[in-house]
């Protein structure tokens, strides 16, 4: 493509500029989108008060239009729906993998954050704290200039994994694929072989859900549509604990504000006969929030942790009492695949049972992306995502 595009820039602390960008010309293995929504992550927001490495256009959660293609590009970009072709609307696997070091081969193909050789779009890899190095800037300055979707136009390098949305869902519900795929991923993690004795999650079980932002809610969305006996959900804000229920159609929420601990735990009783939650969902970014899933989780039950992706406050753990005693199972997670945005885009499908719309509260455009990022910790906002569809 010739000529240049807007994008929106990370080139600051909490500093992110409006520019031109270089187009690249498509190669034969690539494709350009035409970008019609990215969504802010919660990385995003953890990321931008720092100084990038290089100037980087941010956005990994996108939905484009194919506007040009290579002519092997149906070869080399990985589509789980069927054959690509110029004016599909796709969304995306934001990692690119090497496939041939030893974790790709001990892992798999396209296992994020482990591969010695990888790509992420719309950050500096190097923000991530992961092992490996990348194979390739994010700067804009370097070709293809536009790898990140917070731009008018995208890049799609080969190796990527997409998918084509359907015709009837909004861009940006399907921007929801990376949130989705996290839910998924920590919904996954805590399946176990059927009838083993830690097997805690069932049509039987009762879940609880730490955690009132976008993850704790697409989580106990896909536990509802998977069929999960009762939903518990434990926040600390109203209007996010009651965007949560809606989508889930949880039995219960919980507000840690206004319930005690003995309070909270005397609530979850009464639905286990007196035990804690069969599995716990832990979603917020605090230690405190991982202690109480500890307590409010019953005895031979699993907790896995969601929230804690950055070094918070460390907390007190007494692995007999904790750990052994309990036989709990603690499930970290960082790590996701393409199997697993798969079944997050199936999941995804379903967003009119799912009520997803109710997730995206603060709509912006490139001018005011950095303005939106300021204030997303207003009591209100869940997820801001950017329109570029006009
Ligand atoms: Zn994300
Ligand atoms: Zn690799």
């Amino acid at each position: 493509m010739n000529g240049t595009c807007k994008a929106a820039v990370w080139v600051g602390e909490e500093d992110i500029r409006v520019m031109d960008v270089q187009l690249p010309e498509c190669r034969d293995d690539g494709m350009i989108i035409k970008v019609e929504a990215a969504s802010i992550c919660g990385t995003d927001l953890h990321v931008f008060h720092n100084k990038p490495s290089v100037p980087t256009i941010l956005g990994h959660e996108v939905c484009g239009t194919i506007v040009e293609m290579g002519k092997n590009a149906h070869k080399t970009i990985k589509c789980y729906t069927g054959r690509l072709k110029i004016g599909d609307r796709i969304n995306l696997y934001p990692w690119i993998t090497c496939g041939n070091c030893t974790s790709c081969l001990r892992f798999g193909v396209g296992a994020c954050g482990v591969c010695e050789n990888s790509f992420v779009y719309g950050l500096p890899y190097e923000c991530l704290g992961m092992s490996g190095k990348p194979v390739m800037t994010s700067s804009m300055e370097t070709e293809p200039y536009i790898k990140g979707g917070f731009s008018e136009y995208m890049y799609i390098l080969p190796g990527t994994y997409v998918w084509q949305v359907p015709k009837d869902m909004p861009s940006s519900v399907a921007s929801l694929l990376d949130p989705m795929a996290v839910a998924m991923r920590a919904v996954e993690l805590a399946w176990r072989s059927p009838g083993v004795l830690e097997d805690v999650l069932n049509p039987a079980s009762v879940a609880l859900i730490i955690g009132d932002g976008q993850i704790g809610a697409l989580t106990a969305g896909c536990l509802r549509m998977l069929g999960v006996s009762k939903i518990l959900i434990a926040g600390g804000r109203t209007e996010r604990l009651k965007v949560a229920q809606e989508i889930s159609n949880a039995d219960c929420i919980l507000n840690y504000h206004t319930q005690s601990l003995e309070e909270r735990k005397e609530i979850i009783g009464s639905y286990t006969g007196g035990a804690g939650a069969d599995v716990v969902f832990q979603c917020v970014g605090n230690g405190r929030a991982f202690r109480d899933g500890i307590e409010l989780m019953r005895s031979v039950g699993t907790l896995v942790e969601v929230g804690n992706i950055a070094s918070t406050s460390p907390i007190e753990f007494d692995p007999a009492r904790d750990l052994c005693s309990k036989h709990a199972t603690y499930i970290g997670m960082s790590v996701n695949t393409p199997m697993a945005f798969n079944k997050a885009f199936h999941m995804l499908c379903k967003y009119k049972e799912l009520h997803l719309e109710k997730l995206l509260t603060n709509c912006c455009t490139l001018d005011t992306v950095l303005e939106t990022m300021m204030n997303s910790s207003d009591p209100n906002y869940i997820k801001g995502w950017v329109d570029l569809a006009k």
